[in-house]
Formats: C-alpha cells, structure tokens, sequence
C-alpha cells in the first residue's frame, strides 16, 4: 500500500529539465527524506506530489487518487483537506500574529473563528510557543517562525506533511528543535512526511532516504 506515488513524471522551466522521468512510492507513515544536490529536483518533486504544481507528463497519486489530472481548485482543496506544508522561511503572513496565522488553514476549512484561535492557540502551547502567540513575524527569530510554520501547518491534522528545507535557515540547536517537533507530531498523528533537506541530522532521522541526481533517483538512468 502506498499513500504517495510519482510514476515517470517530468517537469521542464524552459530548457531546464527539472524532473525527468522520476518514479517513487511512498508508504502510509514514512518519514523520508528527498537529498541530493542544488538544482537536483528536490523542490519540484516537493510541489509535484504535494500538488502545487503539475508535471507535463507521468501520474501523480495520492491514497489511489490520481492527482496531477485534477484542476487547480480541486488541488487546492485536496491540499488543505489532506496536507500540511513547511517551507523554509516559514512564508507566514506578515500582517497576522502567530496565533492567527496558525488559525488561517482552519478558518480556510469553515470554523469559526474563535474555535479557530482556540485550537490555534493550543497547537502553539504543544511547539513550545505560547508566549509569542499574539507577535508579528518581524519580531520573531528564525527559529519562532518555523516552530509557528510548523504548528500551522499542523493544525488541521494532515495525513502528509510536506516540508522545504524546514531546517536551512537555522543554527543546529533551533533545528534540532523545529525537526523535532515536526516529527513528533507527525508520528503521534500517523502522518507521512516528506522533507526536502540538505541537512545530514534531518536526514538521519527519517526512516529512508531518496537522492535525487539530474531529476531522477541517483543511479536511475532516464
Ligand atoms: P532543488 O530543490 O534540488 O535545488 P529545484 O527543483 O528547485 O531543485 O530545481 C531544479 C531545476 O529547475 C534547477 O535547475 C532550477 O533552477 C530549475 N527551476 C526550478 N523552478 C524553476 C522555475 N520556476 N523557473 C525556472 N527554473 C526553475
Ligand atoms: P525553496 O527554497 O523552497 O526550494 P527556491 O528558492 O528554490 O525555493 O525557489 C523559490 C521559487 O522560485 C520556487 O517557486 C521555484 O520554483 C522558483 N525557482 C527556482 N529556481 C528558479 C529559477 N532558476 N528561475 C526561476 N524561478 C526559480
């Protein structure tokens, strides 16, 4: 059983091929990690399965859904019913508090916003993050903006989580501490995550590893 699957999918930007016709599985609970080096199509393969972008050609499945035919709203819906993602420089909304930027994919989904603020508010407790719940991301360290971007993207529950590099921006204790809080969620909540990282410590803590080389897996001939 797989809840992930690329088969043979390719993505160019122009004459740069991105993808070229990268094919992998990904198993209900796994935590693994996408390495290789700069310009590899680690980033891609993140947006291809997570649905924000499409591949030109090859299939793209999620828990037997196939993904990549589905229009751009229902890949929205898709992603903030089933999804959660981590970039690497939190990409919160600068005008919100923590508190409120947490609560925004649950106000997306319909609650309420004081239900919204209230779980919100308890998922930030859970990151170690309360007493920053009402700043604003200027004033919050590199560190604060990735533990508020990981309780976002946390907060409805999501069966995958994708993360970018959630670790790049900071020095190994703060890393140490957003990847821990990431995974520890994840493996309380069963999710799947997949991280796209440079970091060996990211790396060694998932269950496997996949290494992408010239958009294919390392090894793999296209
Ligand atoms: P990685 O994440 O491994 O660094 P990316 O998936 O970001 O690799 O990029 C793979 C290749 O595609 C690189 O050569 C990159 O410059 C190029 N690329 C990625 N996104 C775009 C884009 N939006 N426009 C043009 N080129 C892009
Ligand atoms: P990340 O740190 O999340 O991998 P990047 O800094 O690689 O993001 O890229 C940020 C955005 O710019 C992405 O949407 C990516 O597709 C795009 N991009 C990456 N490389 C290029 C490029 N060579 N030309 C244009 N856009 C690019």
């Amino acid at each position: 059983m797989t809840v992930l699957e690329a088969r043979r999918i390719e993505k160019a930007f122009g004459r740069t091929r991105a993808l070229r016709g990268l094919s992998t599985a990904i198993e209900p609970g796994e935590v693994v990690a996408v390495t290789g080096p700069s310009g590899s199509g680690k980033s891609t393969l993140l947006h291809c399965l997570s649905g924000i972008m499409r591949p030109e050609t090859g299939e793209v499945h999620y828990a037997g859904q196939r993904v990549d035919t589905l229009d751009d709203a229902a890949r929205t819906r898709l992603r903030r019913e089933h999804f959660g993602i981590v970039f690497q420089f939190g990409r919160l909304v600068p005008e919100l508090t923590a508190v409120e930027n947490v609560a925004l994919p649950l106000l997306f989904d319909r609650h309420g916003r004081e239900e919204a603020i209230t779980v919100a508010r308890g998922r930030l407790e859970e990151a170690g993050a309360a007493e920053i719940a009402g700043a604003r991301p200027t004033e919050l360290s590199g560190g604060e903006l990735q533990r508020v971007a990981v309780a976002r993207a946390l907060v409805t529950g999501p069966k995958v989580i994708f993360a970018d590099e959630p670790t790049g921006a900071l020095d190994s204790v703060a890393g140490e501490h957003v990847l821990s809080l990431l995974l520890s969620a994840a493996r309380r909540d069963s999710a799947t995550v997949v991280i796209v990282t440079h970091d060996n410590q990211v790396a060694a803590y998932a269950d496997r590893e996949i290494v992408l080389r010239d958009g294919v897996m390392a090894g793999v001939a296209a």
